[in-house]
């Protein structure tokens, strides 16, 4: 549809009456960082200043900057905790927020190695919602005619419980798809998805991708992008096609479906849109049976513009995997978003991922930055030196800082533990590069695991070392992600004491599982539940690799004295120099125990 030059926008030409006005939006809020900044803030404050925090604070309801910042603390999860287990307990008074919590969102982040729980309240869905509908617009910008076809979106629920108290515990996606924003939302041509909302909501993983892949290779021809949220669950679509494509290829030349999808909505849905389609079959099969799977997803769906995954942040390690399969396709990253509140956008979706920024919009919550030293452990938030955090607006280009968010639900300058920097700014919006996630060591997929966490692991395996007399003398760690699912790699140098009682294989490989029992809910959940990490796996390196490990960085320059063993590394000469000492390897021989259910 044409749109008339009133409407057109700095961004670029929209691509009809509703991405004009979304673009519009767009300027709107970034042109006035500063004002709608203010305004959120007194909005947040007002609404919530009879809560049982906010008045500890005593802000005699001040809703100004300065008033807000002088009192109250700057905060991370665990001082919430409490207040977080009463409400998860069933304590309904105002104890965050004047609206009533809704439910919990389970985020990706751990405290005591169970996922953190942040609350919510309905309102925010729309905020959220708000979001989304901001990306097409965009992506319509740079990407014409993506209303001629479909996305193939590979979308999942994941499990959910309910807390003591009563409140629901789940992911935010889950949260997303299961209302009726998602389920209920109005045609968009821009926005057609090969998922039907019944293979989406599907709790069964293993059905819930069959049928979502299964869609998209009957539809191949439509489908102009391919997706998932995070990179990782894009190449594991990828490795399901690798296990299942004869099956499918059989149910496409029968026309009946798998037997093993057994959710009755699920088949039913299926049925009406499965036809015999030998041909297609036959196009599956050879595709599939040729020993090169490069540059499979354009062969298998030929339209494709590119591929909508995050692959900023720990995601990154796959863009080499994600280039290989797809021949090169453009990858795109959209938005940048949380648990506890949907930050913001890239408003250039079509840039390299080295190069990609996010927008943080300022509508979506009160946003501060606390300056974050690059290469140190970060600003101590010390009594004696309050640490000086900056507005939005007042953020300096190249210099990197630590987000920290104000939000409708009733997070108080919660520090969200991202580091960013800041490459521009679009009016007077600063848009922000990912650096990383504080503290994180490993990651393959949804999990995050630190070095303390690392560390336990580590110490609890070797209890099992005890009885050959032998300990781990040092260790260091690689996430590998070469295979799909990608896994831990945890290197170890053994003191051996008495060479006639080694450990032997089959204890090595209880040390390895011993790790994984140790590790975080979120690990143990991707690696039983979503299959999403492979088993953990220990190389054994000769006696004396670290030490030449630290000859070698001090022969690049590191200090002795300061020198301490990476407890994880990723740097080509490094592994190589690792690998090429490793003695033996061993792995998991089970899954590590997981539920949904938490354990405190
Ligand atoms: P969760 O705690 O599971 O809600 O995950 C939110 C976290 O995922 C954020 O705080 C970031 O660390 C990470 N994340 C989300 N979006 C992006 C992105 N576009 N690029 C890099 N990391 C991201």
């Amino acid at each position: 549809m044409a749109v008339d030059s009133a409407h057109s926008s700095p961004l670029g030409p929209p691509a009809g009456e509703k991405d004009a006005k979304a673009l519009q939006f767009i300027e709107e809020m970034t042109r006035n960082a500063e004002s709608v900044q203010e305004r959120v803030l007194a909005e947040i404050l007002t609404r919530n200043s009879q809560t049982e925090y906010l008045t500890r604070f005593k802000l005699n309801d001040a809703t100004d900057r300065e008033t807000f910042k002088s009192k109250v603390p700057v905060i991370t999860y665990e001082d919430l905790q409490p207040v977080i287990q009463r409400i998860a307990n069933g304590d309904r008074s105002p104890i965050l927020s004047a609206h009533p919590i809704s439910e919990f969102l389970t985020s990706s982040g751990t405290s005591a190695g169970e996922r953190k729980l942040m609350p919510t309240i309905k309102e925010e869905l729309d905020r959220r919602q708000l979001l989304y509908s901001l990306l097409m617009p965009v992506m319509n910008i740079y990407v014409p005619g993506l209303d001629k076809g479909k996305g193939l979106y590979f979308l999942f629920v994941k499990s959910e419980t309910r807390t003591s108290g009563g409140l629901l515990a789940r992911p935010v996606l889950t949260s997303y798809y299961k209302s009726d924003h998602f389920k209920t939302r109005p045609f968009d041509p821009y926005n057609v998805y090969t998922s039907p909302n019944e293979a989406i909501l599907c709790p069964d993983s293993f059905q819930s991708m069959y049928t979502q892949m299964l869609c998209g290779l009957l539809e191949r021809h439509q489908v102009l992008r391919l997706g998932a949220v995070f990179a990782s669950g894009l190449l594991r679509a990828i490795r399901f096609l690798q296990l299942n494509w004869r099956q499918l290829a059989q149910d496409i030349e029968t026309g009946s479906l798998n037997p093993n999808i057994t959710d009755s909505s699920l088949s039913g849905c299926i049925a009406k849109i499965l036809k015999p389609n030998p041909e297609l079959a036959e196009f599956v099969r050879h595709e599939c049976l040729k020993d090169s799977w490069e540059g499979i997803v354009t062969r298998i769906w030929p339209n494709t513009k590119y591929l909508d995954v995050i692959v900023t942040g720990a995601m990154a390690q796959y863009i080499p995997t994600l280039d290989y399969y797809s021949g090169g396709l453009p990858l795109a990253c959209t938005m940048y978003a949380s648990s506890e509140c949907y930050f913001g956008l890239n408003l250039n979706p079509m840039c390299k991922p080295s190069e990609v920024s996010y927008t943080i919009m300022p509508n979506m919550a009160y946003f501060e930055f606390l300056p974050h030293e690059p290469d140190s452990a970060g600003v101590s938030l010390t009594r004696d030196s309050p640490p000086k955090l900056v507005d939005l607006v007042g953020v300096e280009i190249g210099k990197e800082y630590e987000l920290v968010i104000t939000t409708y639900a009733g997070l108080c300058r919660y520090r969200v533990g991202d580091i960013l920097r800041v490459t521009g700014f679009h009016n007077s919006a600063p848009q922000f590069h990912f650096v990383r996630r504080k503290n994180v060591l490993l990651s393959i997929d949804a999990d995050k695991t630190d070095e303390a966490e690392l560390q336990t692991a580590v110490e609890n395996a070797s209890r099992l070392l005890r009885e050959f007399n032998t300990s781990v003398v040092e260790y260091t760690s690689y996430a590998y992600t070469k295979t799909i699912p990608g896994h831990y790699v945890v290197y170890w140098e053994l003191l051996v004491k008495d060479s006639a009682n080694t450990p032997n294989n089959e204890v090595l490989q209880q040390c390895c599982l011993a790790m994984e029992v140790s590790l975080n809910s979120v690990y143990r959940q991707c690696r039983v539940a979503d299959n999403s990490i492979g088993p953990l796996e220990i190389r054994m390196v000769k006696n004396g690799t670290f030490e030449e490990l630290m000859d070698y960085a001090i022969s690049r320059g590191a200090s002795i004295n300061q020198y301490k063993v990476p407890r994880c590394v990723s740097f080509t000469p490094i592994m190589e120099l690792l690998d090429s000492r490793v003695i033996s390897a061993h792995f998991s021989p089970a899954l590590p125990h997981w539920t949904p259910e938490r354990r405190r």
